[in-house]
């Protein structure tokens, strides 16, 4: 049966942090600031697939007060939010991403986003979409306090069925 899962989340920046979106560094005065790397669209992408297997949220996953996750890369994170999916049998399909940030420029990232976030989810390029907007200016985003990000996944969970929802 096919599910969705919708995730969000926002990083504010600091100095002295790298700007990691997508699994890629991409250059800024500025980085993104949080217990991990603070790759805000590798994090959206992760609530959205655990949204799918109703299994929570990253915070839940990867508290952000254990050490062990400090620095964490969250493409391995995100490797390991995979490893949910298969050891319940289920398959991501699709996804797609749209990252708010009035800065940097983010267009000449999207394809590396879009290979890098299918490496570690084992999936074509093709089957993850990335856009990137600015908020004209508006909001935290406009005032480039920091990143916006939200992600959709569609899954197949591996059980049969009509594709209405039973309960899990
Ligand atoms: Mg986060």
């Amino acid at each position: 049966m096919l599910r969705i899962g919708h995730g969000f989340d926002v990083h504010r920046f600091a100095e002295g942090r790298r700007c990691v979106l997508g699994g890629v560094e991409v250059p800024y005065e500025l980085g993104l600031l949080g217990h991990s790397d603070a790759d805000v669209v590798t994090h959206a992408l992760m609530d959205a697939i655990l949204g799918t297997l109703r299994a929570g949220d990253i915070g839940q996953l990867f508290p952000d007060d254990d050490p062990a996750f400090e620095g964490a890369d969250s493409l391995v994170l995100l490797s390991r939010v995979m490893d949910v999916v298969r050891s319940r049998g289920a398959r991501v399909l699709d996804c797609d991403c749209t990252i708010a940030a009035q800065a940097p420029k983010l267009a000449p990232y999207r394809e590396q986003m879009r290979e890098r976030l299918a490496g570690a989810m084992g999936l074509p390029v093709g089957s993850v979409g990335m856009k990137a907007t600015t908020t004209e200016g508006l909001g935290f985003v406009g005032r480039k306090e920091g990143i916006a990000a939200w992600a959709v996944v569609l899954l197949d969970d591996g059980a049969p069925g009509d594709g209405r929802c039973s309960g899990r």
